[in-house]
């Protein structure tokens, strides 16, 4: 059934009230000055940008609607600034919102019947959309419109309310819990990958030059291995560091500045976090090195389990210290070793393919 949710408020019309939407016009977009807004600024991900230019190229030509696009990867690698990009290129308006602002039906529908033609509409996190919303994006994605009921009961009536043709930008950290529905009608995915050392590097160099600090070459180069492969954490990073120079080294920020600030945040030279060496401790020193599940391993590290799962984990896997299986979380000897701790485990760890 198409309109299974809810109208709890009776006398709501859809056109009436766009909430719990920022907006922002395509020029307006100064409020993060780091971020790039062409394609051509924007570092890395070469295929998936390759791909993009190509597709916004066409319809840009056709001048018709991007077709809905779906950015699935970790935070911190720029799903939201391809999204401000895709709309720049497309010489369109944008609207942001992100999942949870999404409440009620209505919230949805205020926005929908407010998007123009050709517009973006980008919706962050979009896997904690709610059932009965993501009903009413189905249609809205696929048919350009929406049924709005109107009273409850036997008086209750469907009023169709056509939607010029938009492109939804949807993106997530967790594809896997994006309903198989709603991920098919996109029509572009896009999977965005941690960043190696010399496309971070390019990041830094941009973003000190817009920021306008003084960082050596090699400072940028030690700067981009211990960065998490996130253009986020680089670009924080780079702040910090410049705090540090600024006070201790005349401004530039060299080797020794790297060296020494990243000592003071807890970034050892693998990039690792505090919280990260006291995942793979905890699971050491309290579940022999696992297996241990999310939700027991987010209490003992005193982590909510969105985070431990969308930023920690991501990051720990890819690097080899830590290794899903179907029993939960294990630790790899890796891990053992990046600790200094002594592996205790033979055959078992064979078992799972953990060996040395
Ligand atoms: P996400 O939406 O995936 O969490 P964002 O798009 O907000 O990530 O990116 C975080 C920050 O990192 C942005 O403000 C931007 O300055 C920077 N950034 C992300 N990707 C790139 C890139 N490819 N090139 C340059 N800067 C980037």
């Amino acid at each position: 059934m198409k309109n299974s949710y809810d109208n709890e408020d009776e006398d709501f019309l859809p056109s009436e009230s766009p909430v719990a939407v920022t907006f922002q016009s395509a020029d307006e977009k100064t409020e993060n000055v780091l971020r790039p807004q062409y394609l051509e600024d924007f570092q890395g991900q070469r295929q998936l940008k390759e791909n993009l230019g190509v597709f916004i190229k066409a319809a840009r030509d056709r001048g018709e609607a991007l077709d809905h696009t779906f950015l699935i990867g970790p935070p911190g690698l720029g799903k939201t600034t391809l999204a401000s990009i895709i709309a720049n290129e497309m010489h369109s308006e944008l609207r942001m919102t992100s999942a949870p602002a999404l409440e009620k039906p209505k919230d949805l529908a205020g926005i929908l019947t407010n998007v123009t033609e050709n517009s973006i509409f980008f919706i962050d996190e979009i896997h904690r959309l709610r059932p009965a919303l993501e009903e009413m994006l189905y249609i809205a994605m696929e048919d350009f419109e929406i049924d709005w009921v109107i009273g409850q009961g036997p008086s209750a009536r469907t009023m169709r309310i056509p939607l010029p043709r938009f492109t939804l930008i949807g993106a997530t950290t967790k594809a896997g819990a994006v309903s198989t529905p709603l991920s098919e009608r996109f029509g572009i995915t896009g999977h965005l990958e941690y960043y190696d050392a010399d496309e971070l590097k390019s990041i830094i160099l941009r973003s000190a030059g817009i920021l306008e600090c003084r960082i050596t070459d090699e400072g940028a180069s030690l700067l981009a291995r211990c960065s998490r492969g996130t253009p986020r954490i680089a670009n924080r990073l780079l702040k910090r560091l410049r705090d540090f120079a600024d006070v201790m080294k005349g401004g530039v920020i060299d080797t020794d500045i790297v060296r020494f600030g990243l000592e003071k945040l807890g970034i050892d030279d693998n990039g690792l976090e505090k919280q990260d060496r006291a995942i793979l401790r905890t699971i050491i020193e309290y579940y022999q090195g696992g297996p241990v599940g999310a939700d027991t391993l987010s209490i003992s590290v005193g982590e909510a389990v969105e985070t431990l799962e969308d930023f920690y984990e991501p990051y720990l896997i890819q690097q080899g210290y830590l290794k899903r299986t179907p029993r939960g979380r294990m630790v790899t000897p890796k891990a053992y070793e990046l600790l200094g701790m002594k592996c205790e485990r033979g055959a078992d760890y064979a078992d799972q393919g953990l060996l040395f």
